[in-house]
Formats: C-alpha cells, sequence, structure tokens
C-alpha cells in the first residue's frame, strides 16, 4: 500500500471481524458455554498484560484434532481441540494461547496486509475502507482456505510471537516453560505419530533452536519470580475433561 495508507486499530479490528465471521460460518466452532468460558477467561488473562490489552479478544476453540492454533488481526484467537487435548498441564496450553496473542500484539497480520498489495486481504481491506461491500465482493475478499487468513508468518515472526509469549506469560502469572515443553511433546509426537502434526509444523515451523531461544529466555527471569508462577489449576484440569467429554470432532484430522 501507499505512504499514508497505514492500517488503523479501527481498521484493523473490522478486518478481523470479517475474517472471524467467515471462519466461524465454515470451520467447526466448539459451542460449549463451560469450554468457551474458561479459555476466555484464560485469554483475557493474558491478553490484558500485553500493550494490546484495550482490544475486545475473542477465543474460540476448533472441534478438531489436529494440532493447530492461529490468529486474525483484531485480537481473534482460534485454539484447536487437540492442543487442550495434548496439554497435560495449564501452562503448556496456555503457551499455545500466548504465541497466537503474541502476533496480535505485534501486528504481525497487520504488517502482511500492509506489504500485500492486490492479494486477496488487499481487497478486503479496500472493501471494508470504502464501505461498499456487498456480500458476493465480501466473499471474493475472503478466503478462509487461503493464504488471506492463514497468512504464513517469517521464522522471524514466529521467534517474536515466542518471545513475546514467554513475556506474556510471566506478567500474567503463568510458568513459561509450558512453552519449550509443549515443542519437545510435539517434536517426540511428529516422531513417533507424523499424522494430525503436520498442520501445525506447516504454519508454524518448529526446530530445535526454537525450543533452546525459549529455554535460552527463561534462564534469563529472576528464578524467584519463575518459583512464584502457575503451573497447572484445577480450573484447566477440569476444562480439559470437560473438552474430551464433547463428541467427537465432525470432520476427521485433515
Ligand atoms: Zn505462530
Amino acid at each position: 500500500m501507499s505512504a499514508g495508507c497505514g492500517i488503523s486499530q479501527q481498521q484493523e479490528v473490522q478486518v478481523g471481524a470479517e475474517q472471524a465471521q467467515q471462519v466461524n460460518a465454515q470451520l467447526p466452532i466448539v459451542q460449549d458455554p463451560v469450554v468457551n468460558r474458561y479459555l476466555n477467561i484464560l485469554g483475557d488473562s493474558i491478553a490484558h498484560v500485553t500493550s494490546r490489552a484495550d482490544l475486545d479478544w475473542h477465543f474460540y476453540m476448533v472441534n478438531t484434532n489436529d494440532f493447530n492454533a492461529f490468529a486474525l488481526p483484531g485480537g481473534y484467537i482460534y485454539v484447536n481441540r487437540g492442543v487442550a487435548e495434548r496439554s497435560d498441564r495449564m501452562d503448556q496450553f496456555a503457551s499455545v494461547v500466548a504465541h497466537e496473542i503474541g502476533h496480535v500484539v505485534l501486528r504481525h497480520s497487520v504488517k502482511q496486509m500492509e506489504q500485500m498489495q492486490g492479494a486477496n486481504v488487499g481487497v478486503t481491506i479496500a472493501c471494508v475502507l470504502t464501505g461498499v461491500c456487498n456480500s458476493g465482493l465480501a466473499q471474493a475478499g475472503i478466503n478462509v482456505a487461503g493464504q488471506a487468513v492463514f497468512a504464513k508468518f517469517s521464522r522471524e515472526d514466529e521467534a517474536q510471537a515466542d518471545a513475546a509469549g514467554v513475556d506474556e506469560l510471566v506478567r500474567a502469572g503463568i510458568n513459561p516453560n509450558g512453552m519449550p515443553e509443549m515443542f519437545q511433546k510435539l517434536i517426540a509426537e511428529r516422531q513417533s505419530k507424523p499424522a494430525g502434526l503436520e498442520a501445525w509444523f506447516t504454519d508454524h515451523p518448529l526446530e530445535e533452536d526454537r525450543v533452546q531461544a525459549t529455554r535460552d529466555q527463561i534462564a534469563r527471569v529472576n528464578p524467584a519470580i519463575i518459583r512464584t508462577l502457575t503451573s497447572d489449576t484445577r480450573a484447566f484440569q477440569d476444562f480439559k475433561s470437560r473438552v474430551r467429554s464433547l463428541p467427537a470432532p465432525p470432520v476427521a484430522s485433515r
């Protein structure tokens, strides 16, 4: 986009809300109020310690066993059921939520939108800015299966989201060691059972050095502070049991 065409927070939120509407119409979203209440309480507790606490954050669980999560602009976070089911403790689950919040706080999608002239998302922006949307145009502009929503972030963006996530977790009173543990768990699972993790590894290239980077960052936090942080809660275990009790996902793993 040309100079002076930067995307304001209001525009970002409008784009995110439109994309969320499309995503919610097309993906199987868990409607269980108990699951959604916990997810939103946990998500808000992390989001509210960031520099973008003013956003109206929304957290959704996608009813699929794949290990994946994604963030839309403006504070719409989606976490797959498979993430909760693979988490032993609250801090592991929270680390995935914190990573996605990190992408929003760092405005990674917004920066991509500002750079992606002529791409689908450019159409979306133009549509939002001119207010001439009709449903057909909106449909053309937002391709949920395509790059516009599921934008691939760079390795640098991923590393920044990890780092932001560790900071957010500590500020929210949650033990950040859940993050490298979750990565290790996934590496182990990928080695034994590659199917079902493909989506996460496609969207979030994961290498040992990423695990090491988060460990190094955590090692720089005062151990006296780390000792005060929460690793698990009864509320999380109740949430996980509730997730496990839901009817099987409607679609097979991709
Ligand atoms: Zn990411």
